[in-house]
């Protein structure tokens, strides 16, 4: 396949570089040069209680939402972009190379495509604009204590009452839900189904309705990025179950399928790799560490692995561009791209030796906080054991454990 640009291509890479020029706000771009805004970065900002913060969120968002690029995915008659795969590769390709903070948080990435495939036409039109419109942003309530990658045990329950659904129990890790406005759930609408027949996909439009709790959890990084969410006889209308009463699995399911060609990863190696050879290039001690050592074999081995990484987003981007849907090569794109984050944070701890154990401000401690910030990347969205089941069985056509 040829990589060049066609005309339109080069013509629809010169408009998202010409918002990036234009509408990026300085925070984001200070961000980007100290290494990235980090994740959630615009939903965070969002709800910062620093001013300069919440205006640079809404800034880059309104410049997004002016050229429909809020959801670049989403069908325009939903008010997304429209966009082809190989446009959104672009735009995702050049919104990762400035280091810009995607807007919308799980609400465009999953929930709007789900509402489009599964919600009634009355769920569209009540959640689509406020999505769209920063307005309400949406946590994703799936995992459990006892519900990860075998997802399908989950045991939250809704039980009927009414017109009503009462909801009991528990969801961890829920990504960003102190600062979102709702959840959507996977909960269990009946306990004597099979495990996956008996999931219905909910919506919780008030996160903070009474007998919701938020509680943080706080990373190793010191970081409050996830949370635990807790139910205790909440309320939410029956009409709030998306597509059929205990077909909720399939629902949820739908929302995984969606941005797999990770070309934002790649892009972020690439430039993970490039800070670092920055940072060698502007610190003599590193450089002598460095010099004719085992660790200039280990950057260039990164090197080459951050060149396949790009490989890989081209590979699955080609086959939705021809209409196919990724499956196995989505898995190996995700498992190669989050080992490969986990390698380079590793490389950079070794060119920073102990100058790296410094968590204060300069290149080296960016670099430690790096390494520790890695670090879920192996778990997030399927862990790298769940993907390589994938790989077996599905690309492989080895027989299931
Ligand atoms: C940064 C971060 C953000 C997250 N955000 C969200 C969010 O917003 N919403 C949400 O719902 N969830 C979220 N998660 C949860 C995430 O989806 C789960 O952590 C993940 O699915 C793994 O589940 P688990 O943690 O329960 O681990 P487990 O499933 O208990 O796995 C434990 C270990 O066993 C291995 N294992 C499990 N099953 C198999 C198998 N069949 N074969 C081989 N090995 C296996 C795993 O690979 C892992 O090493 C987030 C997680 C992280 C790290």
């Amino acid at each position: 396949m040829d990589w060049h640009d066609t005309p339109e291509q080069a013509q629809f890479r010169r408009e998202v570089r010409d918002l990036i020029e234009n509408g990026l706000p300085q925070r984001y771009r200070e961000a980007a040069a100290r290494g990235g805004p980090g994740e959630r970065a615009w939903e965070f900002d969002r709800r910062s209680s620093d001013p300069a913060a919440r205006e640079a969120a809404n800034a880059w968002h309104a410049a997004l939402y002016e050229r429909r690029w809020v959801a670049p995915h989403w069908p325009a008659e939903y008010g997304g972009g429209g966009l082809s795969p190989m446009e959104q590769f672009i735009l995702n390709q050049e919104l990762a190379w400035a280091g810009a903070p995607a807007v919308g948080g799980s609400g465009v990435a999953m929930l709007g495509p789900t509402l489009i495939t599964h919600g009634s036409e009355e769920q569209k039109q009540q959640y689509l604009p406020g999505i769209l419109a920063g307005e309400v942003v949406w946590a994703q309530g799936y995992s459990e204590p006892g519900a990860g990658s075998d997802l399908a045990s989950l045991q939250t329950r809704a039980v009927r009452d009414g017109d009503d659904y009462i909801l009991n129990g528990q969801k961890i890790w829920t990504s960003g839900a102190h600062t979102a406005d709702a959840i959507f759930a996977l909960v269990r609408t009946d306990p004597e189904a099979p495990k996956h027949r008996g999931i219905s996909f909910v919506l919780i439009e008030d996160i903070n309705a009474p007998g919701v709790t938020v509680r943080p959890l706080v990373d190793m990084g010191g970081r409050h990025y996830f949370n635990e969410v807790f139910f205790d006889d909440v309320r939410i209308p029956a009409q709030n179950v998306v597509g059929e009463e205990n077909r909720g699995w399939y629902v949820g399911m739908t929302l995984l399928d969606f941005e797999r060609s990770n070309i934002s990863g790649a892009v972020n190696a690439r430039r993970s790799l490039q800070r670092l050879l920055n940072t060698i290039a502007d610190d003599p001690d590193l450089a002598a560490r460095v010099r004719g050592k085992p660790l200039q074999c280990d950057l260039a081995e990164r090197y080459v692995e951050t060149e396949v990484m790009y490989q890989f987003s081209l590979r699955v981007i080609s086959m939705q561009n021809r209409g196919q849907i990724p499956n196995h090569e989505a898995s190996a794109a995700k498992l190669f791209s989050s080992e490969l984050s986990q390698r380079l944070a590793q490389t950079g701890m070794q060119v920073a030796g102990l100058k790296a154990n410094l968590l204060e401000d300069g290149p080296a401690s960016s670099l430690a906080h790096h390494y520790i910030g890695m670090v879920p990347a192996t778990v997030r969205g399927g862990t790298s054991e769940v993907q390589r089941n994938v790989i077996a069985t599905r690309g492989l056509g080895l027989p299931r454990g």
